[in-house]
């Protein structure tokens, strides 16, 4: 018998790396107003979306869908001008990293920083890899030194997210070129630029025509298309052919791929919501500097972290208000940070009422 109450007995099957992971930090709370999860607070256009339910409609349901999603996969490929046999999607880019720490983590390790995106962490403990964790600089750009230092070790993979989650902070290409350069072979590198669109970076060209680095991307955000779950990398075809082998088939279902293809095809919405977001993120900072305690900090993405006197309170103090955002206190450099991401106009006037009568939280 043992006496640690997370390994029970009666789950002893269970292999205790999965058992001592915490599960993925999230509280769904339902509130009037959601800035919690960074997602895009406009829906995708209506009449793509009849679009997209008319394609569905017209391909077999009975049959498994395309095996490798072959066609989704030229078209994002000819969208982001980048050979096809290099493009792998998955349901989420979430799964990505799952896939990803698979390939390069097990038995390895997985390099990042931290504070860093939830994700790489949890799948490195449960998968059984090596974590390192590098601190940012204070100033939350890339530790330069440290991470060279690390990347002498290895092999495994290293995780890079430009701009950077959760702190909004978006890395030069010169400082994050010298990073893949410094991983050399012995690293798979991986640039997560989920929230790319924002910050109007575009690093691909740090992974293109090299074997082992790849650009991960999502639908989840600019694109307004969280729900339908579709992320994608770009990379080597000798890499997306070992990375296949990873991915489950069939694993993109009849109608995320109508409705992605549909997307594909009219994608002029994406920019100009993305700009009318980074304008709000303006609006929103450029008021907070009136908070008496609160001290909202810079970013390049849709949403931005705030400094609060205490985190507990003035999230608390924000839901009794009507409105959710993200704890991020626990983090390494994130004492009494709250990540707020931006919503509609209407729904961030409503946060910053709420945050102009929260004093001491
Ligand atoms: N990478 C980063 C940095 C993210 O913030 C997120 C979303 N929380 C993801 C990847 C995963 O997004 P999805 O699975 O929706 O593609």
């Amino acid at each position: 018998t043992t006496s640690d109450p997370i390994l029970p007995d009666s789950l002893a099957s269970v292999r205790a790396d999965v058992r001592r992971t915490p599960a993925y930090p999230f509280t769904p709370i339902d509130t009037p107003v959601k800035l919690d999860q960074n997602e895009s607070p406009l829906d995708f256009p209506e009449d793509l979306k009849r679009l997209a339910l008319e394609r569905a409609v017209q391909k077999p349901w009975n049959r498994y869908p395309d095996l490798n999603a072959d066609t989704l996969r030229e078209k994002i490929a000819q969208f982001e001008d980048w050979d096809p046999r290099g493009v792998i999607v998955t349901p989420g880019s979430n799964v990505l990293i799952k896939l990803l720490t698979e390939m390069s983590g097990i038995g390895q390790t997985v390099l990042t920083v931290k504070p860093t995106f939830a994700v790489y962490e949890l799948e490195a403990l449960m998968l059984g890899a090596k974590l390192v964790e590098v601190p940012l600089n204070e100033d939350f750009s890339l530790p330069l030194q440290g991470l060279e230092r690390e990347l002498q070790g290895g092999p495994g993979v290293f995780y890079v997210t430009e701009p950077h989650a959760p702190t909004g902070f978006l890395d030069t290409e010169s400082d994050v070129a010298r990073l893949v350069e410094a991983a050399g072979e012995r690293w798979t590198t991986v640039i997560d630029e989920a929230y790319h669109q924002y910050s109007g970076s575009d690093y691909r060209n740090l992974a293109r025509g090299h074997e082992n680095r790849l650009i991960v991307r999502t639908f989840s955000k600019a694109w307004g298309l969280a729900g339908l779950r579709l992320g994608y990398a770009l990379t080597s075809p000798a890499l997306a052919s070992e990375l296949q082998k990873l991915v489950p088939a069939f694993n993109i279902n009849v109608m995320t791929q109508a409705a992605i293809e549909v997307a594909l095809e009219y994608p002029e919405y994406v920019r100009e919501r993305a700009q009318a977001t980074v304008a709000e993120r303006g609006r929103m900072l450029e008021a907070l500097r009136a908070h008496p305690t609160w001290r909202a900090l810079p970013s390049s993405t849709n949403f931005f972290l705030v400094r609060t006197p205490d985190a507990g309170a003035a999230y608390q103090a924000l839901i009794d208000h009507g409105v959710l955002t993200r704890r991020q206190d626990k983090g390494y450099l994130l004492e009494g940070c709250l990540r707020v991401s931006v919503g509609l106009p209407e729904e961030n006037d409503r946060f910053l009422a709420a945050a102009m009568q929260i004093q001491a939280g």
